[in-house]
């Protein structure tokens, strides 16, 4: 199948926005900036007001530190209250385990007020279990998953991913 032949949908706490696929195909943008590395996917994120407007993004290792999407997003607001009541997409499941002693982007996520996270594919098992989307649904964060981005989202990170 060519990527993006699938059927759009959603999994999730809430139904899909007409605008949910324009912002993941940003966010899929994003992660085609990431330099890969074997250690690490390659993501990208957008963070969207609740008005619709992009306020940020942010890609695998884009800051300095071996960063995370989701964490580069947050940290080039220039004020981390607009981030509070918007939704961050993300190409892959946020990462709950951080063995670099850094913060998982779940928990920062929920931290910073975050309303809902539409993610492209939950995270694959091949480098650590993830379990993003169960913190962040018990921090009050609604989670989707959209369907039919699973092949795009993971392409960036064919070095990584097994296959059997
Ligand atoms: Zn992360």
């Amino acid at each position: 199948m060519l990527a993006g032949d699938a059927p759009q949908g959603m999994e999730g706490d809430s139904g899909p926005t007409s605008t949910d696929g324009k912002f993941m195909n940003l966010a899929i943008a994003e992660a085609l900036k990431s330099t890969p590395v074997e250690s690490a996917y390659c993501v990208g994120a957008i963070l969207v007001s609740p008005s619709g407007a992009i306020i940020s993004s942010g890609f695998s290792r884009e800051l300095p530190g071996n960063t995370h999407a989701e964490q580069c997003a947050l940290l080039k607001l220039h004020d981390r209250k607009v981030a509070v009541g918007a939704t961050m997409y993300s190409t892959m499941e946020p990462c709950s385990v951080r063995l670099s002693g850094n913060a998982p982007c779940a928990q920062s996520i929920v931290d910073a007020g975050i309303a809902r996270v539409v993610v492209g594919v939950m995270e694959p098992p091949d480098l650590v279990v993830c379990d993003g989307v169960r913190i962040l649904r018990e921090g009050g964060v609604k989670v989707d998953r959209l369907t039919g981005f699973e092949e795009r989202c993971l392409a960036p990170n064919e070095h990584i991913l097994k296959h059997s």
